[in-house]
């Protein structure tokens, strides 16, 4: 069975571009060419809705056992597939290889994971005032949902929201990335060998912006679920608004990673540089600006440094490779920039020369030193190997200056004292915070932002909400 498909997945059946709409995808580690993919029309995409709103009418009603097997089927699908999957993500979207074989079991977790919830989305029964009366909830599907999804996960960022909604009884209309549509139809090639193939589960390839326009237009479509930039989900929330759907939204981040004075500074240094390069700094989580008290700061931008320089930059699907190409010349000339900013303005930057860089989709990583809150690379997302650090002197500031944003996704502390934890805690205006570690994410626990980070959460028990409505019922004529 080959994953590689050049067409798009509507309504269960495999739907080839028509004459000059398709478009190349490149991978970014070499500039090759790796494929063509439809380029959908806005007539395609209405007939994928309509698909969509057909197989609604049963996917709603079939049991929830038999929906819980077909996720679970389809996770197998992806563990026995993991290999070939990790291979085509890194080859469209350059992350390492071993990075790329977490991401595949990250997003199959999130199809075990909504197998499970499935059962458990319970209503409830409510004591009436009035005996004669019963009362309670029911939870029911919201209906269609359409998911736009990013390039830097192109697996996960699909599985966290379709597991969810195929779960509550939705179906789903994907509409991933220009850049990664490879991953997001092999995913599709999996779920038609799992059952998921009368269309419950489409992936519509083409232009984002047109989708958001289609979908937003049709009143048939009841939720949107968007992960992308804060720029895109505001535009996409306007849009949603003239068929007031019910919208979820995973948007950008800007990390404040803050290191006190009373930790073993190499713990730090190891979550510092796990947090900012992974995925060659191309994360929503990723930390954008490191926060070092000043008793340990000039050891900790040396040992940092060091750190960072021994890190191997090249083709993901190299195993030693830990940096791997960013998504395209657009983003390394935006990391250019913020770097030749910070500099302008007296950061010291660190680090190898971007001369030895090894193609023009590369940057080799950087230190930005001494950064201000005056330089962009303290307020923009850098969505790429630039970490800037700077020191702070008093927990107080720190943390004003930690949500001296408009983002509030993820922040990471490193302090073993309970007083602190506890402070930092309660002062950091994130929907997320990492405590003397990097490592957050998972199938079991809430994943989202506050402030302009986003609106619900995605994982855990109540990711399936989004995708759910509450139906309150009062049966009166009970006592004759
Ligand atoms: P993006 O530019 O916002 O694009 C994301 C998706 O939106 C793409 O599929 C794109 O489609 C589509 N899109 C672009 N313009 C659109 C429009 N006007 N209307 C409707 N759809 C549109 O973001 P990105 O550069 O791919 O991803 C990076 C951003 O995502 C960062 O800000 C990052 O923080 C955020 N992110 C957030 C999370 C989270 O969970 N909070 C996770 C990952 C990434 P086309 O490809 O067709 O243009």
């Amino acid at each position: 069975m080959t994953l590689f498909r050049e067409q798009a997945y509507i309504g269960g059946e495999w739907i080839d571009p028509g004459p000059d709409s398709h478009a190349a995808i490149d991978n970014p580690a070499t500039g090759e060419t790796i494929g063509h993919v439809p380029q959908l029309d806005a007539d395609r995409m209405d007939r994928a809705i309509e698909a969509a709103v057909v197989r609604f009418a049963d996917w709603r009603d079939t049991a929830v056992a038999e929906r819980a097997d077909r996720l679970l089927a389809w996770y197998r699908q992806m563990l026995d597939n993991r290999e070939a999957l990790a291979r085509l993500m890194t080859a469209e979207q350059g992350k390492p290889i071993d990075e790329a074989r977490g991401e595949v079991d990250y997003a199959a977790s999130f199809l075990r994971w909504f197998a499970e919830e499935a059962r458990r989305t319970t209503g409830a029964t409510i004591p009436p005032e009035d005996p004669s009366v019963s009362i309670g909830t029911l939870r029911e599907p919201v209906g269609v949902a359409a998911v736009i999804t990013p390039w830097n996960f192109p697996l996960a960022m699909i599985t966290r929201k379709a597991a969810a909604a195929l779960a509550a009884g939705c179906t789903t209309l994907v509409n991933p990335a220009r850049q990664t549509p490879f991953c997001a139809l092999a995913l599709a090639v999996l779920a038609e060998q799992a059952g998921l193939d009368r269309g419950e589960f489409n992936v519509v390839t083409g232009s984002g912006r047109q989708f958001a326009e289609r979908v937003c237009a049709d009143d048939r479509v009841r939720a949107l679920s968007f992960t992308g930039s804060t720029e895109v989900g505001r535009s996409l929330l306007r849009q949603a608004a003239d068929t007031v759907k019910c919208t979820s939204m995973e948007l950008g981040g800007n990390a404040p990673f803050i290191v006190c004075d009373d930790v073993e500074i190499d713990a730090a240094v190891d979550g510092a540089i796990a947090a900012k390069f992974q995925t060659s700094g191309q994360d929503c989580v990723a930390a954008n600006r490191i926060y070092v008290h000043r008793r340990l700061y000039d050891k900790f931008v040396d040992r940092f440094t060091t750190r960072m320089n021994a890190m191997t930059v090249g083709n993901g699907l190299d195993e030693d490779t830990a940096i791997g190409p960013l998504i395209n010349t657009d983003a390394v000339d935006k990391a250019r920039s913020l770097v030749a900013d910070a500099a302008e303005r007296g950061a010291r930057v660190l680090g190898r020369d971007q001369g030895d860089a090894p193609g023009p989709n590369y940057f080799m990583p950087t230190v930005v030193a001494d950064f201000t809150p005056a330089m962009r690379v303290s307020s923009e997302e850098s969505f790429a190997p630039v970490a800037p650090i700077t020191a702070f002197d008093d927990d107080d500031a720190v943390i004003a200056a930690a949500n001296d944003t408009i983002y509030g996704l993820a922040a990471y502390v490193y302090t073993h004292r309970d007083a602190r934890i506890r402070k930092f805690l309660r002062g950091l205006e994130y929907g997320m915070v990492g405590i003397n570690t990097m490592d957050i994410t998972g199938p079991h626990v809430p994943f989202g932002g506050v402030k302009q980070s986003g609106l619900g959460r995605e994982g855990a028990h109540i990711g399936i909400e989004e995708y759910l409505e509450t139906k309150y019922y009062c049966i009166g004529g009970l006592d004759g």
